[in-house]
């Protein structure tokens, strides 16, 4: 099965076979003609899986695919529990979307925010954040989570342990209704399942 398969176009075949990624993985075989397909997404991903890609791609490809109207309007937010990963997936997103027009802002706490307040004017296409400091943001104004079109809970497991679900639930009853959702979590504890069962629509469930 080649990523062609999957349902990728150029460019982004070419930007795969640029950083080496020859084949997909189990759990981006599985993903991405979901994710293309508007589907919600409930996947059991370990690290180092291939599910940043998993979600990046396809993300990526929706997102090359919009009208003028809406650069800039914050489609995708990727909600991750940790500075570390946020970056990683900052990077992953910066390899893949490489000579494109999109714009990601990362946004996470223990540093200034002033830096991550300036990056959003202008707006962005992707922010990828910790809850409490995408909360401090929204409290500033410095963006809106109205035109939000697909939101990503990466590692939902470690989210929900850090504490997070106060933030979330107040994050969530700021964003559309009307949107894509993807989990992706190492383990599937109660907590997480609770919230899935709450949130995503009829999705894919993948288990590796
Ligand atoms: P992740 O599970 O998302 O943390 O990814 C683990 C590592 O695998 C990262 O360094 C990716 O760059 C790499 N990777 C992801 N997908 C592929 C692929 N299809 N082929 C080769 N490497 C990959």
């Amino acid at each position: 099965m080649s990523f062609a398969d999957l349902g990728l176009t150029e460019p982004l075949l070419r930007k795969l076979a640029a950083c080496q990624y020859a084949e997909p993985t189990p759990i981006q075989q599985q993903a991405i003609p979901a994710i293309l397909q508007g589907r919600d997404v409930l996947g059991l991903a370990p690290t180092g899986s291939g599910k940043t890609a998993a979600y990046c791609l396809p993300l990526l490809q929706q997102l090359s695919a919009l009208p003028e109207s809406k650069v800039r309007r914050l489609q995708v937010l990727v909600l991750v529990p940790t500075r570390e990963l946020a970056i990683q997936v900052d990077e992953t997103l910066g390899q893949l979307s490489q000579g494109t027009r999109l714009k990601r802002v990362l946004a996470y706490g223990g540093v200034s925010i002033n830096p991550q307040m300036m990056d959003l004017r202008g707006g962005a296409d992707v922010v990828i954040a910790t809850p409490g400091r995408l909360l401090d943001l929204l409290g500033q104004n410095a963006l809106s989570l109205g035109s939000l079109s697909t939101l990503v809970l990466d590692e939902a497991d470690r989210l929900l342990d850090m504490d997070f679900a106060d933030e979330l639930g107040r994050l969530l009853a700021l964003m559309p209704t009307q949107r894509q959702n993807l989990f992706f979590s190492a383990t599937f504890p109660a907590a997480v399942m609770a919230l899935a069962d709450r949130l995503l629509r009829n999705p894919v469930r993948i288990v590796l």
